[in-house]
């Protein structure tokens, strides 16, 4: 009786136990599949790991659930327009975000670029700009913004410093202080409208030594398209704004500093997803951006590249659900060559190759060794590995 009665516990208990076990899983799987529905078809990467499951968040390859989901933007209003300008300053940056009629310039170029944008600006018929941001001041960002405000005069000037020793920042503020306009330093996580479009203010988040982690980073939602500008920001900025949990994900990025392997980092990269990026760079530049680190981080996560010293002014447009690109020239530039591509291609001269190798003597040097081979016999390799698997052997006197 008794031993009746305490087996029939024990599988009420059990009973109890596995169905209550039981439902518990199908509930943690239904809220897997709800997160992991994927945002946009072509998302490959992680998305935004903010207030999402933390179980997920380092090892999942899967997209998490939309990030965008959170801030649904409004519908478009009919006749909206969006457009991204970026401007071929050379070695420099300067975009042109125009949304129903409003306007935002981010960055203006070098000093030497100043008519340059003042003509661009006119032939859009802008002689107001709704925002003006100098993302830092360094002189190929801040240089031509005297000449916008010539040009234009402006609502807002957002600028991390309110001052700086060179000629081009005095140039600006002047210029700015002339209209009457304040240099004002956003605070992260401030939203505004342009036009239908929403901004937000993503950095600076400290106060960094280095001027380019000083840059103003800025993300633009325009119905289900997005767009990231982080002007010259470095690794430190962009492992803060991984910190910070801010959304990230965009669907074209302005790569940060032209390109350089300080920025780009591949946390940051992961988080952006992005399916475009942008390099705003000048050919032949003295500090070889874009460097192949950069470049091979944009390969590795399947994003398309665009680069204004191969293409010239690149225009994006959006209508709210997908973006479409017209460059002024090289539209089918191969504007991010696999190395082998790039040594194949043998037009690029020696100066981004860190080994040169001889056809006669199937020796690899380094580019400041003595003894090179004569220009017709070289071979120029991007990696040792590469000479190496190429079935050259290092030179003894610079040994490689
Ligand atoms: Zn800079
Ligand atoms: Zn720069």
């Amino acid at each position: 009786m008794k031993k009746g009665k305490i087996l029939c516990l024990l599988f009420t208990v059990l009973f109890l136990f596995f169905t209550l076990s039981s439902c518990l899983q199908i509930d943690i799987s239904l809220n897997d599949s709800i997160k992991s529905s994927p945002e946009t078809s072509s998302a490959t990467l992680p998305e935004s790991q903010d207030e999402n499951s933390s179980m997920d968040s380092s090892v999942s390859e899967s997209p998490d659930k939309s990030s965008t989901e959170n801030n649904t933007p409004p519908p478009l209003p009919e006749g909206s327009a969006f457009a991204v300008h970026f401007i071929d300053v050379g070695q420099a940056d300067a975009a042109l975000v125009l949304c129903d009629g409003k306007s935002m310039l981010i960055d203006g170029g070098n000093r030497a670029d100043g008519d340059l944008i003042y003509t661009y600006l006119q032939k859009q018929s802008l002689s107001y700009l709704d925002y003006v941001v100098c993302t830092h001041p360094d002189e190929d960002h801040v240089g031509g913004l005297a000449a916008a405000l010539t040009c234009a005069d402006a609502g807002t000037v957002y600028c991390p410093v309110t001052s700086y020793s060179s000629k081009a920042f005095t140039n600006f503020a002047d210029k700015a202080a002339e209209r009457g306009l304040e240099l004002v330093r956003p605070e992260p996580g401030t939203v505004f409208s342009l036009g239908s479009a929403q901004v937000t203010v993503l950095a600076p988040l400290a106060d960094y030594d280095d001027n380019n982690n000083q840059s103003i980073v800025l993300r633009i939602v325009y119905g289900e398209t997005s767009f990231l500008f982080t002007g010259d920001a470095a690794r430190e900025s962009e492992a803060d704004m991984l910190e910070s949990g801010a959304v990230l994900q965009s669907t074209v990025l302005k790569v940060g500093h032209h390109g350089s392997e300080s920025s780009t980092t591949y946390p940051f990269l992961r988080e952006v997803n992005p399916q475009y990026a942008v390099i705003s760079v000048g050919k032949d530049n003295s500090y070889g951006h874009p460097t192949e680190e950069a470049l091979s981080r944009l390969r590795d996560a399947g994003v398309q590249v665009f680069r204004t010293d191969m293409q010239g002014d690149i225009i994006c447009t959006s209508d709210g659900k997908t973006v479409t690109f017209t460059t002024q020239r090289g539209s089918g530039a191969v504007t991010n060559p696999t190395e082998e591509e790039t040594t194949g291609s043998g037009e690029q001269g020696g100066d981004e190759y860190r080994y040169i190798g001889n056809l006669n003597s199937k020796k690899f040097h380094l580019p400041t060794c003595a003894s090179l081979p004569a220009e017709e016999n070289r071979i120029y390799f991007l990696t040792r590995e590469e000479a190496v698997e190429a079935g050259y052997t290092p030179c003894g006197v610079c040994q490689p």
